[in-house]
């Protein structure tokens, strides 16, 4: 097996990956980025493939434009299950090309110095000591196996969390997944029979019988094609995505042609609070391996960025401070806990919460604007509930219906603002690990208890 040496591997090409190159390619490190997948089709994954815009320009990532961009986006629109209420949710994104996209990027951090190599694999991480010095790979291209010695290696394998999860279990970054904390999703992209009418508009409908613990989607590409799917909660029985798609396909998008398929496909997507450190001793994880992704509504690859941006902050501390150790990586969990990772801890207790409710409650909640949609975007862009002391007496007089609903409401927004608060205060080291850890685990049990009363 021959031995070769790089700064910096990085496991995995999609856009968490991707993005770590490209704002490493700036630095002059000598960097690896491998991918099993053949060039072409690297970036491409089941995906509803909407970004909002404000990601790029907080990152300062070029926005995707000509055949990356499949159509700007201004804003969703939100369906209760009854239909009888629509939200309008205002807010400019961009449904993308991923695969172009995600190679644009590569291709610029290639261009830039960074080593890819495709249809190649990561076996297993190489481990001395408590420390992960280097990983195996596999090219298929050369069918030859490597070991790559790296001070850090960068786990973006996505769901396949291939690295992390290899490493010694006493390690806090191998955390596992449950499987209620994650939906299985199904999409296809299919031709419509007219032109679609407001292609600037995301569809999205909930429903607890057509898509349970998750929802449909309708995102147009241009005028004669979207893409159509739904997720569902995994874990609870619930049968696979598939049958509720042939099931409910008609209902959400009448006017797609069900035998003119250009894509279709399924994956997990995790729906919690990010991985309790996305720093170890010579790693970091980030995107959906590290568990990046808003739990509430399934977008991830914003977060990826976020995550690859803070991954890149993290490499260059380390290589001036020559701390490869947790304590040197640890500004990868402060970056992208203050930037995302907070909010994401309170999504995933309104996550638990919208999970349980019932299709009457959800139809009786949007109709009575016990939550409006004022509240969703603060919820959505800032993981806060906020309910003001007048607000809480009108809802009062609306939600005489259903009491218990706006006492659950009330405990859901108090649980999130602790969850919120538990996240900011992100332990400085990675010895108060431990002890933040546990604080989090008795917060999330006391809220399922409360939840449950
Ligand atoms: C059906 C569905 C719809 C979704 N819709 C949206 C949406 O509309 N908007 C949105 O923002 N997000 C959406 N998401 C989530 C989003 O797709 C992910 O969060 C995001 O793409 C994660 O990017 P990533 O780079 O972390 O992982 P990935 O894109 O999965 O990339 C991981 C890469 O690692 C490679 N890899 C894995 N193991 C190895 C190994 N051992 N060796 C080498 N390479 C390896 C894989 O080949 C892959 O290229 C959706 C997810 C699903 C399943």
């Amino acid at each position: 097996m021959e031995r070769v040496s790089f700064d910096v591997v990085i496991v995995g090409g999609g856009v968490a990956g991707a993005s770590t190159a490209w704002f490493l390619s700036k630095t002059g490190l000598k960097i690896l980025l491998i991918d099993s997948k053949p060039w072409s089709r690297i970036g491409d994954k089941p995906c509803g493939d909407a970004v909002s815009k404000g990601h790029f320009d907080e990152l300062g990532l070029p926005y995707p434009e000509g055949e990356q961009l499949e159509q700007k986006i201004e804003g969703i629109k939100l369906y209760s299950p009854d239909m009888k209420t629509e939200w309008i949710v205002k807010g400019e994104g961009f449904e993308i090309n991923a695969p172009a996209y995600t190679q644009r990027l590569l291709k610029e951090s290639s261009d830039k110095g960074v080593t890819i190599m495709d249809l190649t694999t990561a076996s297993g991480p190489i481990v001395e000591g408590n420390f992960v010095k280097g990983i195996k790979i596999f090219n298929r291209r050369e069918n030859k196996e490597y070991e790559v010695y790296s001070k850090i290696v960068v786990d973006a394998s996505g769901n396949a969390r291939s690295v992390r999860t290899k490493l010694p279990s006493e390690m806090p970054i191998a955390e596992q997944l449950e499987r209620k904390d994650a939906d299985v999703a199904y999409r296809e992209v299919l031709l419509s029979r007219d032109e679609i009418s407001e292609p600037e508009y995301l569809k999205i409908f909930i429903s607890q019988k057509a898509s349970p613990g998750g929802y449909w989607w309708y995102f147009p590409k241009g005028k004669n094609k979207a893409n159509v799917g739904l997720g569902i909660q995994d874990g609870m029985g619930y049968p696979n995505p598939h049958y509720y798609y042939e099931k409910y396909l008609k209902t959400y998008a009448e006017d797609l042609l069900p035998d003119k398929v250009l894509v279709k496909g399924g994956a997990l997507v995790a729906t919690r609070r990010p991985i309790s450190t996305m720093a170890w001793n010579g790693i970091l994880a980030i995107g959906d391996s590290a568990f990046t992704v808003n739990p509430v509504h399934g977008g991830g690859k914003g977060s990826a960025m976020i995550s690859g941006y803070c991954a890149s902050r993290a490499i260059m501390n380390a290589f001036e401070t020559g701390n490869f150790g947790a304590e040197g990586l640890w500004d990868m969990n402060l970056c992208y806990i203050e930037r995302y990772g907070a909010k994401q801890a309170s999504l995933d207790l309104f996550r638990r919460f919208l999970q349980k409710l019932s299709d009457s409650d959800i139809n009786y909640g949007m109709s009575k604007g016990l939550i409006k949609e004022d509240d969703l975007l603060e919820v959505s862009t800032y993981g806060n509930l906020h309910l003001s002391t007048a607000d809480k007496a009108m809802r009062v007089i609306m939600g005489l219906g259903r009491p218990s609903l706006l006492v659950k409401l009330k405990i859901v927004a108090e649980y999130m603002a602790k969850a919120k608060q538990l996240y900011i205060s992100y332990p400085k080291k990675p010895e108060l690990l431990e002890t933040w850890k546990a604080s989090v685990t008795s917060l999330y049990n006391e809220f399922n208890i409360a939840l449950e009363k």
